[in-house]
């Protein structure tokens, strides 16, 4: 068996561990400090196209397309225990690819194993339904079939969790695959295309291809032979992938970004509110598509709550993913961490006050890393560059309201709905809001937590589709109408 740190036979396809086509191949650095973690495989748009001939093969041959559903379920099953057991290999490469804590890559991997739990346990739930034709002459049915082969392009902020969101639920479907994560955090799908194989995937049903999204990542989006494609990332990179898969009028599901309210009511018990916006924004040093970066605040707390978020986010402990005292991370490279130091001083030009953060930390233990300190933008206007781009990093911007209709006006004018958050003490305005705000996700007095049993998915630019729940196994399933006259 391969591993992400001692062979750059990283590909897999049609059943085999391959180096690529060109042999060329891309060493992976921990965002925390730079040391090498792996060199794998970089593949080029020719393996890229033999994988999607191995999934090709392996759909049309008929046998996984047509194998039981009972059968992928407990596929799915035993990967979740592989998962469990594995638990600790998985999230320290994990870490190593990210530069996030163990601790949250070892949460991370407690979801992906319930993720892959769930997908098993709803395969062969649900086939179909018998739909009444209105005559006894008759008879009619829908059957739920698989989609085909199955394109997938993941991000590298919750690498292996994405791709659980899509593997899972298209091995219970019943389709084949041909997986891309992101070029900078490959590791742990190399570790799961093993659990796979391990867990009895047959060969050529799951493909892994790495490399760079314009080289790789093009060939699942236009090419004729994937009939769905599956992708996660930012909205720029999402309108380029709906361009190239128009052409073929592919199934294209999109998992996109995220500029989330976080409605706080001066009714809300304070020191809730505050916990919650500090971990919403700063978990994850704001590397999170959810995350609350828009702090919307009801005018008469403003001075108050920001004030205790500042002096709370000034004394958050920044490290490595292996330190025990840190409480944030780095961000993942350094062309991301000047894209946030560019969003800040062009937020700043545009009038928004500083209070907090706007700079790399000092200290030894930093130089090496990408780190940037959590940071508050406060006074920033409705419609600036700060509140309508999303940032992706650990940098909250505040906005006042007045009253319930200004809330819920200012959080929904964005051309993102990914998701949103309100903290009150009236639960009936809790529900009034939750309502009316257009987010696909809406937390009350609590931020982040989601169910493999309820789906998550955009409103609005935030994306098409749903993945997780009943409805994110659809996404890999395509209706038939089945009529017979008797
Ligand atoms: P990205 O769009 O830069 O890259 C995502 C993936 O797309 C990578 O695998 C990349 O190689 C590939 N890619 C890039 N260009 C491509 C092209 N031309 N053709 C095909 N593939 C291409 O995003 P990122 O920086 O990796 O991730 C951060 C973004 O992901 C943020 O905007 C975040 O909000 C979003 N995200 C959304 C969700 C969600 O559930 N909605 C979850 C996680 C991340």
């Amino acid at each position: 068996m391969p591993h992400a740190d001692n062979s750059a036979a990283t590909l897999f396809i049609d059943g085999e561990w391959r180096t690529a086509a060109g042999g060329h191949t891309r060493e992976i650095r921990c965002p925390a400090d730079g040391t090498l973690v792996a060199t794998v495989a970089e593949a080029s748009r020719t393996d890229a196209e033999q994988a999607v001939a191995a999934a090709r093969r392996a759909f049309d041959d008929g046998a996984w397309p047509s194998s039981s559903a009972w059968d992928r379920g407990d596929l799915l099953l035993r990967v979740a225990d592989i998962l469990a057991r594995d638990k600790a290999e998985f999230a320290r490469a994990e870490s190593l690819d990210t530069g996030k804590r163990l601790v949250e890559s070892e949460f991370d991997m407690d979801d992906i194993a319930a993720c892959f739990r769930y997908f098993g346990k709803l395969a062969g739930t649900d086939s179909g339904r018998v739909v009444d034709t209105g005559t006894p002459d008759a008879i009619s049915r829908v059957q739920y079939e698989p989609v085909g082969v199955c394109g997938m392009i993941t991000p590298w902020n919750f690498p292996l969790l994405q791709v659980a969101w899509k593997v899972a639920p298209a091995i219970a479907a019943g389709d084949t695959f041909v997986l891309k994560p992101s070029e900078l955090t490959p590791s742990t799908a190399i570790l799961l295309m093993q659990a796979l194989t391990e867990a009895g995937l047959p060969a050529g049903v799951g493909n892994l291809v790495l490399g760079a999204g314009a080289e790789v990542g093009s060939v699942l989006a236009e090419h004729p032979d994937v009939d769905l494609v599956s992708f996660t990332g930012g909205l720029h990179t999402g309108r380029t992938i709906s361009a190239l898969a128009a052409p073929t009028v592919k199934k294209v599901a999109l998992e996109l970004g995220g500029k989330n309210p976080n409605v706080v009511f001066a009714d809300a018990d304070f020191d809730t509110a505050v916990d919650f916006a500090l971990t919403a924004i700063f978990l994850h040093s704001g590397q999170v598509c959810s995350a609350g970066a828009r702090l919307i605040v009801q005018d008469e707390l403003h001075d108050q709550l920001v004030d205790e978020i500042v002096r709370r986010a000034e004394r958050i402990r920044i490290g490595g993913p292996f330190d025990d005292d840190a409480e944030t991370g780095p961000l993942i490279s350094e062309g991301h961490l000047r894209k946030i130091e560019d969003y800040v001083a062009k937020s700043v030009t545009e009038g928004a006050v500083l209070r907090t953060g706007g700079g790399r930390p000092e200290g030894e233990r930093y130089v090496d890393g990408h780190f940037y300190l959590p940071t508050v933008l406060d006074e920033v206007q409705q419609g600036s560059y700060a509140v309508t781009e999303e940032s992706f990093g650990p940098v909250l911007t505040v906005e006042r309201f007045t009253d319930e209709d200004d809330a819920v006006r200012i959080a929904n004018d964005t051309h993102y709905g990914l998701a949103g958050a309100v903290f009150t003490g009236d639960p009936a305005k809790a529900q009034r809001v939750a309502n009316r705000l257009r987010h696909g996700t809406v937390w009350i007095n609590d931020f982040h937590p989601y169910l493999p049993q309820a789906e998550w998915g955009g409103f609005k630019q935030s994306g098409i589709g749903r993945e997780l729940g009943r409805g994110g196994l659809g996404e890999y399933q395509e209706a038939k109408h089945v009529y017979q006259n008797l």
